[in-house]
């Protein structure tokens, strides 16, 4: 009942149609007809007296054809003002009048007639300017908004009281990952501010701040720590704005997202710390053998002169390893990384790496093989992804247990897989691994030696050759990576 009554309000209430350009003619075309039909039916039959009309429908016609224009415009207010006339030309006829009283009557009713298109005109006209005026700026409005939400950035935009007037759709996606409290167009940010959601806080105070010292934050970074595995670093700067007379009169906050470019910085002081010693003890070992040799050079007999000159190379070729890597991920960097191309059959490098590598480790690497397929690809560098594969297989399983590989053809492509029984990937991490310098940073991945390099070096090289590269795995049961090339 009472969302009926408020219904009728909101549909009859003149203010409500402001700024939208729809003008009904149903609406001020019948009701006015009614009202003239309730005055007929009043004058016969209620109170018997047809002459009772005159003076009460001049009102009521004005008061229509001004609610009319205001409500539907000009096209309401003709529309209300003409039934009106008709209906005065009806009470001249139905009423019979005759001479003096007719003339009066026609000249009267043209008359008002005249003046009723003049009012609705200037009323409806006013109603359909301020129509354009509010469409225009909620247009321009419109148009801000896009523009602010196309910025890569998160933007806020306050009134001088700290009201929210503009946000873009960046800033919900950051408040959303961080897990902060949701702000909408309309809120006060200083209020926000003293809520009771702790997280709130870091975000608003500033602004609220902002605005009452009229002193601007610079880069102020926030550290966000949404659970246990996931942190979110923000950038924050705060500014007001001033009038031409100095008077606050917006506050602006620009918030980014610099959660990838801190993670990347924190990968490369960890990767620098690595380096430095996964370059030290090969050297270092290195020096003791030489030293070794040096000090018993006369004394030692041909087989232990080899054993240590094995051990050297052996660290040599670490070391080597370590050094192309590095260089690789540099030239991928500058797009230096160049690829010579030929046609050769994948399954040749499969077999020619399980060679190198089976002898490094006791757990059996086993390939199914099937028909031989030729690919045109750059073959030392698939040589490398599948090296860096198995490799990786062999260090992230332990023991016995076998590396089961696979060629299948599909379509115009073939996939390799190369699985292992491991300690396997947790979902939240799978992305990621593909990331330049990213190694999982559990306790207990920590005691694997590497630099996260291997991946990322294998996943630029696919991309070149147009394939995919990903992994399918579950923390504990082992991984598959897998890698596609065109045929
Ligand atoms: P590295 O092995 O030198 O650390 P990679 O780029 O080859 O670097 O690998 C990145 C990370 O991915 C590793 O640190 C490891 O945590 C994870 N990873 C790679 N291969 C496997 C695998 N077969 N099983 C489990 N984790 C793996």
């Amino acid at each position: 009942m009472l969302s009926v009554l408020m219904r009728i309000i909101r549909y009859s209430n003149p203010v409500t149609y402001l700024g939208i350009k729809r003008y009904s003619f149903n609406f001020p075309f019948f009701f006015t007809l009614g009202v003239c039909l309730a005055s007929e039916i009043y004058a016969y039959w209620v109170v018997h007296s047809p002459n009772i009309v005159g003076v009460y429908i001049i009102l009521a016609s004005v008061g229509l054809l001004i609610y009319f224009a205001f409500r539907d415009g000009i096209l309401g207010g003709v529309t209300s003002s003409s039934v009106s006339v008709l209906y005065y030309l009806y009470i001249i006829y139905s009423r019979h009048y005759t001479g003096d009283k007719f003339s009066a009557g026609i000249i009267t009713t043209a008359v008002l007639g005249l003046l009723y298109i003049f009012m609705a005109g200037i009323i409806g006209w006013l109603k359909q300017t301020i129509d354009t005026l509010i469409e225009h700026e909620a247009d321009e409005r419109k148009h801000l908004q896009q523009i602010v939400d196309q910025f890569p950035i998160g933007v806020l935009i306050t009134d001088e009281y700290g009201k929210v007037v503009q946000i873009n759709k960046n800033l919900a996606t950051i408040l959303r990952e961080s897990s902060l409290q949701n702000i909408s167009i309309g809120d006060d940010v200083t209020a926000l501010a003293s809520g009771t959601k702790q997280q709130g806080h870091s975000l608003q105070l500033p602004l609220g701040r902002v605005l009452s010292t009229g002193k601007p934050i610079v880069e102020k970074e926030y550290v966000i720590n949404v659970d246990e595995q996931k942190r979110i670093f923000l950038q924050m700067n705060c500014t007001v704005i001033r009038n031409q007379q100095g008077k606050i009169i917006a506050a602006v906050a620009i918030i980014n997202n610099i959660t990838q470019q801190k993670e990347l910085e924190e990968r490369k002081d960890d990767f620098v710390n690595m380096a430095s010693h996964e370059l030290k003890t090969p050297i270092t070992s290195m020096k003791l053998y030489i030293e070794s040799l040096f000090l018993r050079i006369h004394t030692y007999d041909d087989a232990i002169a080899e054993k240590i000159l094995v051990s050297i190379r052996f660290q040599t070729e670490k070391l080597q390893q370590l050094v192309s890597d590095l260089l690789d991920v540099s030239r991928l960097q500058t797009g230096k990384l160049m690829f010579t191309k030929e046609i050769f059959t994948i399954q040749d490098v499969i077999k020619e790496t399980i060679m190198t590598l089976q002898s490094t480790t006791k757990q059996k690497i086993v390939y199914t093989d099937i028909d031989t397929i030729p690919v045109m690809a750059d073959k030392f560098r698939i040589y490398q992804v599948i090296t860096n594969l198995i490799t990786n297989a062999i260090k992230y399983s332990s023991g016995e247990k076998n590396i089961i590989i696979k060629t299948k053809k599909n379509h115009k492509k073939i996939i390799v897989s190369v699985q292992d029984f491991g300690i396997g990937i947790s979902k939240s991490q799978q992305n990621k691994i593909f990331n330049r310098l990213y190694q999982v940073t559990d306790s207990k991945e920590k005691t694997f030696p590497g630099f996260g390099m291997g991946l990322y070096i294998s996943k630029e090289i696919i991309n070149k050759h147009n394939g995919k590269i990903w992994v399918e795995s579950e923390k504990g049961n082992g991984s598959t990576f897998y890698f596609s090339l065109p045929i």
